[in-house]
Formats: structure tokens, sequence, C-alpha cells
């Protein structure tokens, strides 16, 4: 194990012995984000999003155990795969060499990363490149890249001899610039990311688009309406949306997140969700105002449903929800 105490945006990188980075049955596939298939070559992100509900999902994997010895915070700390490449090559060939997952008909999407963001810096774009290529070269699978930073198209032109597997997508619940930088510690500012993804659909790559998590709103309809015309969602194949759920401490980080940083009326209206029925209304409005501005074959509203709403959200499927 290197516990080098080198840093990346600021937090100590821990780099941990891996088994794999390849994980074929992911539940990301009842997302849609994938056909299964996803990949990682981390497992503690370079950014901090208050939201985020890595922490509570992966603290206590063997991945962390690195932390305990430092007294680090798994949200404060950037938990790298040693030898990432080599071993993605191995998990896509046999011992002898051959590849594995060479048939033309097998065109499965795979989705990085369910875990970190794969372009949070340069150093991490570079090693996204690298895995990515060993994908492409050695499968004929198409690529799902989902990135909080303005970095895509640098992927995305290093990759263009692939461009019609490759398919990128930016990921913000708000277009206010601040809002975010509250929320989304150490990200690009969401214009720049949204100006990115721009660049991406100018070039002519593939791109998706994520309004993802979105806040409590006071006219949902605008705030739909406005997402929608920052995304382009013409020039998206699909649209991700989903509210903000509640995952260990991910909703008090978030609520304190905006107080800190002076949205008091957003972290009441957000901490308000915490009672169930407001929270389930606020998810119907977003959903609702996101039915009048994307079309039902684009859009991919996920929703986490209870025994009492599962079938108010069951009968929303024709026009994109998916029940989680
Ligand atoms: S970019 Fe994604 S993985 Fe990284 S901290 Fe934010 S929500 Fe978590």
């Amino acid at each position: 194990m290197n516990n080098e105490r080198t840093t990346m945006n600021r937090k100590p990188v821990f780099t941990v012995p891996a088994r794999t980075i390849l994980n074929l049955q992911s539940a990301f596939q009842h997302k849609l984000l994938c056909d299964g298939p996803t990949f990682s070559a981390g497992s503690a992100c370079a950014y901090s999003c208050a939201f985020c509900y890595v922490p509570s999902m992966m603290n206590r994997s063997a991945h962390a155990n690195v932390l305990t010895e430092s007294k680090t915070r798994f949200e404060d700390a950037v938990i790298r795969r040693q030898s990432a490449a080599k071993i993605l090559h191995d998990q896509l060939h046999f011992s002898d060499g051959r590849p594995r997952f060479n048939d033309p008909k097998d065109t499965r999407v795979v989705y990085a990363s369910p875990l970190v963001d794969v372009a949070a810096n340069m150093e991490l774009v570079r090693e996204t490149i690298e895995l990515c290529r060993i994908i492409l070269e050695s499968t004929h699978w198409q690529i799902r890249l989902l990135s909080k930073s303005n970095l895509l198209p640098v992927i995305a032109r290093e990759l263009s001899d692939f461009r019609s597997r490759m398919i990128y997508g930016v990921s913000t619940g708000t277009l206010d610039d601040g809002v975010a930088q509250a929320i989304e510690a150490g990200t690009p500012r969401v214009s720049k990311r949204i100006k990115s993804l721009h660049t991406l659909q100018d070039e002519g790559y593939r791109t998706y688009g994520m309004i993802c998590p979105s806040l409590p709103q006071d006219d949902y309809f605008a705030f739909s309406r406005e997402m929608c015309r920052a995304i382009r969602t013409e020039k998206c194949e699909h649209i991700w949306c989903e509210v903000i759920n509640v995952r260990g401490q991910s909703m008090n980080r978030t609520v304190d997140a905006l107080r800190q940083a002076g949205y008091d009326a957003v972290a009441a209206q957000l901490a308000a969700t915490s009672n169930r029925s407001i929270w389930e209304a606020y998810a119907r409005e977003t959903f609702l105002a996101h039915t009048q501005f994307i079309p039902p074959q684009k859009l991919r509203f996920l929703q986490y449903v209870t025994p009492e709403t599962r079938n108010w959200w069951t009968q929303q499927t024709y026009r994109g929800a998916i029940l989680l």
C-alpha cells in the first residue's frame, strides 16, 4: 500500500491495492446509465460535494481502511486504485492475451464513474483517457462519462477517433454559480461546465444531460425551462434528473453548507423536505415541470418510491419516470 502524502485538489491522496476496476454487474443498469458495466479508478473523489452519497456507501469498505491510521475522514481524502490500467487490461483479456469481449455485436454501454469524478484534474483526465482507450481498443463497447468538471472536451479530443462510442455528460442541479460553489466544494463553476458541454455539442460529440441533484424551487416550471435551455435539451441524447435524497449525513451536510454560504432561504426550503410529504411534493413538482420541457423518450427521472408512492410514479413511467 502506498500512502504518499501527495495532494490532489487540496486533499491528501491515498493509493490502495485493488482487485478490480471494472464492475460487470452494477446497479447502474437500472438507472439506464449503462448496460451493466461500470469502471472506476478511484474510491474517494477529488471533489467534495455536500450531497455526495459515496461516503455513506464506501466509508466502511476495505479501501477506506487506509484512512483510519491517519484519522482522515472519507470525504476529506482522495483514494486511488493502484495499477488501474493493468488491472483493467487484465479484466478485459484472457491470460493468453486474447480479448474477452470482442464480439462486434456486443456494443453495451459502460459508465464511469459510480464513485469518483473522472476529470477532476488533469492527472485524472490522463488516467481516464488511458482507461477508456484500453476499453475502446479491447471491446466494441460504448462509454458514458460523467463529470462536474469542464475538462471533458480534453478527453473527447484525445479520443476523437472513437467519437461514435463516447457519450459525455456534465452534471449540475443548479445554474447558480454561488449555490453550486456552496454545495459542490472544489468543482469548477457551473457556467464553465455548461460552456464545456456546449463545446462538446458544437464539435459534434454525443452528449447527455444530468440535472442532478436539484433543490426545491419557488417556480419549478421556470427552473426546468432555464435548465433545459442551458444544457440544450435538443442536442442531448437523454436527460437524467433527480432531486436530493437522504443518504447518511448528506442532507444535513447540504443544508449546513447552504447556510454557511448565506443561502438561508434555500437551506430552509431544503430542510423542510425532511418531512416525507413535502419531499414527495418537491419530487413530483420537479418531475412534472421537466415533463413540460423534456420529451418522454429523453427524460430519465430517477425516483425512490415507497409502497405509498409507488402507484403514482408507476403511472408516470410513460413520461420518463424510473422507479428506484
Ligand atoms: S463529483 Fe460526484 S462523486 Fe465526486 S464528490 Fe461530487 S457527487 Fe461525489
